[in-house]
C-alpha cells in the first residue's frame, strides 16, 4: 500500500555570507500511516531542513529547494498552493516544535488560538462549541484548570504547559501525520518524561503517524518504530528501532550510540572523533570519512549510496557488509 508520506531526493542550499550551504542533499524516505520514525543526527545533519520542508516551512530565500517531491497521500506539496498548504498545516498534519512560542501567538490566548485552529479547519462550529472542544483537549494533555487556562496568554504558563498546549493545538483536528522537532529539548528532565508520555498517548489516539526530529537516542528508543540517521545532509542508515540499537550497520550510528556498551565488540565504548563538516564545503566521498575509523582511500572518492541490507535497513557505507570486523580492529586497535 502506498506511503503516507514519501519524500523524494530532496535538496536543499542555504545562501548565506559564507557561500551556500548544502543542507539536505538527496533525500528520499517514506513514512506509513500510523508509525513513528525518529530522524536523529547532530545539529547540521539537515533533520530539521528535511522535516520544514514537507510543509514549505523553509523560508525563501535564504534556502533554495533546488530538487525533489514530496508527496501527502500522493499530493504533490511542491505544487501545492500557499492556500493548500495552510490548510493542510494544522490540519492533515500537526506540528509540535521545540519552542512553543515559535508555534503560540503571545498576544492571543491560548484557548483562543486553539478554537481558531479547530474553526479554520471546520468552518461550520459554532463558538461555544469550539470553546468546549478547546476545554476538553487542555484537559486531554494535561492542563489543569483547563477552563481558566482557556483565558490566558502563553506567557502565564509554563514551558511544560505551553508545550502541552501546542500538542493540543497539533493533535487539535486529527491529523494524519504529526511533525515533531526536538520536542523536548527544551525541558526540564521531569517535564520531558511526562511531555514524552503525552506525546505517546496523543500519537496512539488519533493515530498520527510521526516524524520525530530528535538528538536524543533515549527518546528514540522510548518512542520510535524506526530510525532514520543523518549526516552531512545525507541519510546513512535506516532501521528499525530495535534492530539499528542491536546492530548499527553504519560507523557513525556506531559512533552515536557509543554511550551504549556494544555486546558484540565485548562492551567497548566507541565515540566519534572530530567535529562535524563545513557544510559548505563538505568532504569529497563519504563525508564521514575524515572522522570515520574504518575509512580507506575508495571512502576519500567515491560518495556512497544508501543501499538496501533487507528487512527494511539502508546504509551509505562501502563496507557496511564488514562493519562488526572493521569496527572491533579499531577497538583493538585503540588499546
Ligand atoms: Fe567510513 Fe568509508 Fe563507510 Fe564512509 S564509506 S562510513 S568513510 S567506511
Ligand atoms: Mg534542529
Amino acid at each position: 500500500d502506498a506511503p503516507l508520506l514519501s519524500i523524494e531526493n530532496l535538496v536543499v542550499d542555504f545562501d548565506t555570507d559564507d557561500g551556500l550551504v548544502h543542507a539536505v542533499d538527496g533525500v528520499s524516505l517514506t513514512v506509513r500511516a500510523g508509525e513513528i520514525v525518529a530522524v536523529v543526527g547532530e545539529s547540521g545533519s539537515g533533520k530539521s531542513v528535511t522535516a520544514m520542508s514537507i510543509l514549505g516551512l523553509v523560508r525563501t530565500p535564504p534556502g533554495i529547494i533546488r530538487e525533489g517531491r514530496v508527496l501527502l497521500r500522493g499530493e504533490d506539496l511542491r505544487a501545492a498552493s500557499g492556500e493548500r498548504l495552510r490548510e493542510i498545516r494544522g490540519g492533515e498534519v500537526g506540528m509540535i516544535f521545540q519552542d512553543p512560542m515559535t508555534a503560540l501567538n503571545p498576544v492571543m490566548t491560548v484557548g483562543r488560538q486553539i478554537a481558531e485552529a479547530l474553526r479554520l479547519h471546520d468552518h461550520d462550529l459554532g463558538a461555544d462549541e469550539a470553546r468546549a472542544r478547546v476545554v476538553a483537549l487542555l484537559r486531554e494533555v494535561g492542563v489543569p484548570d483547563a477552563d481558566k487556562r482557556y483565558g490566558q496568554y502563553p506567557h502565564e504558563f509554563s514551558g511544560g504547559m505551553r508545550q502541552r498546549a501546542m500538542i493540543a493545538m497539533a493533535i487539535a483536528n486529527d491529523p494524519d501525520l504529526l511533525i515533531a522537532d526536538e520536542p523536548t529539548t527544551a525541558l526540564d528532565v521531569t517535564i520531558q518524561a511526562q511531555v514524552l508520555d503525552l506525546l505517546r498517548t496523543a500519537q496512539r489516539d488519533t493515530g498520527a503517524a510521526t516524524i520525530l526530529i530528535t538528538h536524543d537516542l533515549g527518546v528514540v528508543a522510548e518512542l520510535a518504530d524506526r530510525v532514520i540517521v543523518m549526516y552531512a545532509g545525507r541519510i546513512v542508515e535506516e532501521a528499525d528501532v530495535r534492530a539499528l540499537f542491536a546492530r548499527p550497520r553504519h560507523p557513525y550510528t556506531v559512533g552515536l550510540l557509543s554511550s551504549v556498551p556494544r555486546a558484540d565488540l565485548d562492551g567497548e565504548l566507541l565515540s566519534i572523533p572530530g567535529s562535524p563538516p563545513n557544510m559548505i564545503d563538505p568532504p569529497s566521498g563519504c563525508a564521514f570519512h575524515p572522522r570515520c575509523p574504518m575509512a580507506r582511500e575508495r571512502c576519500r572518492t567515491e560518495r556512497p549510496e544508501p543501499y538496501d541490507l533487507g528487512d527494511g535497513r539502508r546504509s551509505a557505507c562501502h563496507y557496511a557488509d564488514e562493519l562488526d570486523e572493521g569496527l572491533a580492529l579499531y577497538a583493538a586497535g585503540k588499546e
